[in-house]
């Protein structure tokens, strides 16, 4: 339903649950956040709503690259497991969705035959098992490889703890945003989510994947052949 995504130099947890709060007009069932700091990958999740969720953040939540989800359940029940971020489960990879993964069934017996325990019944989980599987040696081309392998409408932002200073994003038919700040760049499905923090942005496209980082954003778009650069600026709002 809403996603919300920063990497930067402040702390993202706040940041993410303030623009989490801004798209609650939406409607959600569950909200979560992901932060990957010096203790590496740290989830927090839970059906209800966001300022529960606030309220219960642990102390101890630190990390400047970020990613949060309000859920709208299509796939699977509105519970705190369902609820995103999703990960491998090893504590490599984190991920939100918003959208319908069509093969989700195919993928998921594909993954348990190969031993992998999914922990939710949701559609998007089966994305984090993928990244994190994959061989290919940079975050945009492990994120390429599975997304290559889905069928579906996504809005995705990705966390892997081997990349602690990137995020890579990627639309297929769900709306995201790019938002470029000062040392600092951010994702939202909906500019409402990240407005106070920055007017400077650009709209990604279906088929268009994006790599952030503090100092800005590559885009790429996703290929049958691979990842092909697809160089775009952000502009800024009137
Ligand atoms: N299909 C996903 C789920 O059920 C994402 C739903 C959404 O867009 O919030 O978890």
């Amino acid at each position: 339903c809403g996603i919300v995504g920063y990497v930067g130099s402040q702390q993202a947890a706040p940041l993410l649950l303030e623009g989490l709060a801004r798209l609650e007009h939406r409607g959600y069932d569950s909200a979560g956040v992901a932060v990957l700091g010096g203790t590496g990958l740290r989830v927090h999740k839970g059906a209800g709503r966001v300022h529960a969720l606030t309220d219960s953040l642990p102390k101890r939540f630190a990390g400047r690259t970020g990613i949060g989800h309000t859920r709208w359940a299509t796939h699977g029940p509105a519970n705190d497991v369902n609820a995103h971020p999703h990960t491998d489960g090893k504590g490599l990879v984190a991920v939100v969705h918003n959208g319908i993964i069509d093969n989700a069934a195919a993928l998921r017996a594909e993954l348990s035959d190969d031993g992998i325990e999914l922990a939710s019944d949701t559609d998007t989980e089966v994305l984090a098992h993928l990244v994190a599987r994959s061989s290919a040696e940079t975050f945009e081309a492990k994120v390429a490889e599975a997304l290559g392998r889905v069928e579906g409408t996504y809005g995705v932002a990705f966390l892997h703890v081997d990349f602690p200073e990137q995020m890579v994003v990627a639309r297929n038919g769900s709306p995201l945003l790019v938002g470029v700040g000062e040392k600092e760049t951010y994702v939202a499905s909906d500019l409402a989510a990240i407005v106070r923090y920055t007017t400077t942005v650009a709209h990604l496209e279906d088929g268009e994947m994006a790599l952030l980082t503090p100092a800005g954003f590559s885009t790429y778009r996703l290929e049958s052949s691979g990842l092909a650069a697809s160089p775009r600026t952000a502009s800024r709002l009137d």
